[in-house]
């Protein structure tokens, strides 16, 4: 059988693998080759990894002896700030270039367990600093729908690798919108989890109290079966949810779901007056209409909620996050990890190494969180926004004794070209509007592909890629989101409402 990797999802590959139909090896081989011949123009890898066939000969031998599980020898990329033992792991940061990673992420010795197969580490913004994956330090990943087009951030090299075919599925971070807004930029499903439902332990960290890791995948099914892989309590991860709080809430949803309540009594929310701003674009509102409008017509209840503090999470999460990750960068100084550039004395090792090893966005962000970290600014900006932060979490707690779910557009517009937002960091700020509630107020969230709308496309404004479509007036059709929100560890709440949406079978 011809292996065509931008047909296939991680479920039809496993019953083929165990059909006999292709071997892993020839699916290796074949993600490998698409990788050859396509990222010199997305850079969604930054390096695929020479041993990725060895795996999947070890994975054969278990699909062979009938042991294979749903992740058997499926293809998956990993953001390059997750780390792999015996490889290279840099976040896309000059400071980490040539760092290798001495121990395994929780989340990566589960999924080798599984037997899931990984071909590289994808590119990303700095530090998952970023909404374009343009602050990478090692070139800015592309759209592989309209290469003239950024495939969102920081996760952007993970949801291009899934999109252009290279893999079948892959792991991103999300901390404010990372892996949900890539996914809504090159039409696929990304999740961002309940705080603590998976381990961050072997995690780049970025703003430790807001990061998860999760999945992007082309179905919510395939993002599913990756979430049940990684999820679950971890002695190395503090934070993380004990399995019998996490079952307790699987077990109510079950209740919910067997009664025969979904969708007939099941409500979603919709907080108009948060979507209806001025920044949204008239083409992402009306798509949002019409994805509310379908869920209705599958039988679900729509009702308006307020959420009055919500409007404030840009504005706490660029006080919140800039002090979480200086503190967080405060280790890269030359001494313990990567890049070390020596001076005259031990300070100035410290000032070289930083100085040269960090790109222009984890400077800024170092000089925002030292200043509202700093004893006479600690009260009035980081106490301040950990106070609204604990507001915005309960807008969400009281809306969820009225809806069981709340939908938003993942972000105010789709796809923006390569340079676009780069001279103006508030206006890329502003890409995770819609997204930053969930990892304020720890819930997790879906994006899902909903439809596309017509843009320019091609190269006219950017010197190199472009799309291959030729001239000016070429039109491409460029993918939107539409984001489902649910109570803590109600993952199953975002799976099922995703599948009927994007009519899976439930
Ligand atoms: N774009 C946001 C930022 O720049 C979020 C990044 C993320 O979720 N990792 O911080």
């Amino acid at each position: 059988m011809k292996i065509d990797l931008t047909a296939l999802t991680i479920k039809s590959t496993h019953s083929h693998l165990a059909h006999g139909d292709f071997s892993a090896e020839e699916l290796t081989k074949s993600a490998i080759e698409v990788i050859a011949k396509n990222n010199p123009d997305t850079n969604a890898f930054l390096e695929v990894f020479d041993d990725a066939l060895d795996s999947a000969r070890q994975a054969q031998n278990v699909i062979d002896d009938g042991r294979a599980g749903l992740l058997t020898g499926i293809p998956l990329g990993i953001k390059d700030n997750i780390l792999i033992n015996g490889k290279k792991s840099s976040a896309a940061s000059k400071i980490l270039q040539n760092y290798e990673a001495p121990y395994s992420a929780t989340v990566i010795e589960n999924l080798a367990s599984a037997g899931s197969i990984f071909i590289g580490r994808t590119n990303m913004d700095e530090f998952a600093m970023g909404s374009s994956t343009e602050n990478s330090s090692f070139g800015p990943a592309r759209n592989p729908l309209d290469l003239s087009r950024v495939p969102g951030g920081s996760s952007g090299g993970s949801a291009a690798a899934v999109a252009m075919g290279g893999v079948l599925g892959a792991l991103g971070s999300d901390t404010a919108g990372s892996l949900r807004q890539p996914a809504s930029f090159c039409g696929l499903v990304g999740l961002k989890t309940t705080y603590g439902s998976v381990s961050r332990h072997g995690l780049i960290a970025l703003g430790s109290s807001l990061d998860q890791i999760g999945p992007v995948a082309k179905t919510v099914s395939d993002a599913e079966i990756i979430f049940n892989c990684i999820r679950g309590a971890d002695p190395l991860d503090s934070t993380t949810i004990p399995d019998e709080q996490y079952a307790a809430a699987r077990e109510l949803g079950r209740r919910d779901f067997e009664t025969g309540d979904v969708p007939k009594n099941f409500k979603i929310g919709v907080p108009r007056s948060l979507i209806e701003t001025p920044g949204i674009d008239k083409d992402v509102l009306e798509n949002f209409k019409a994805s509310v409008a379908r869920m209705q017509s599958l039988g679900y209840k729509i009702e308006e909620i307020e959420l009055p503090n919500v409007p404030y999470s840009l504005a706490v999460y660029y006080i919140l996050l800039p002090g979480e990750a200086s503190s967080n960068l405060a280790r890269f100084d030359g001494v313990k990890y990567g890049l070390k550039v020596g001076g005259k004395n031990l300070l100035e090792d410290y000032l070289n190494t930083r100085a040269e090893g960090f790109g222009p966005e984890p400077r800024r962000r170092i000089l925002l969180g030292t200043y509202v970290l700093s004893s006479g600014y600690y009260d009035a900006y980081y106490n301040k926004a950990q106070a609204v932060r604990r507001l915005i979490a309960s807008d969400f707690e009281k809306a969820f004794m009225s809806v069981d779910a709340i939908a938003m557009p993942t972000t105010p517009t789709p796809a923006f070209k390569l340079g676009e937002k780069t001279a103006d960091p508030v206006t890329m700020y502003l890409a995770d509007i819609f997204t930053a509630p969930a990892n304020i107020a720890n819930i997790p969230a879906i994006s899902l592909p909903s439809g596309t709308v017509e843009r320019e496309a091609g190269d006219s404004d950017s010197e190199s890629g472009g799309s291959r479509s030729g001239g000016k007036s070429a039109k491409v059709s460029l993918p939107l989101g539409f984001q489902i929100m649910a109570p803590l560890c109600r993952e199953d709440i975002l799976f099922r409402l995703g599948k009927e949406f994007l009519g899976e079978s439930v």
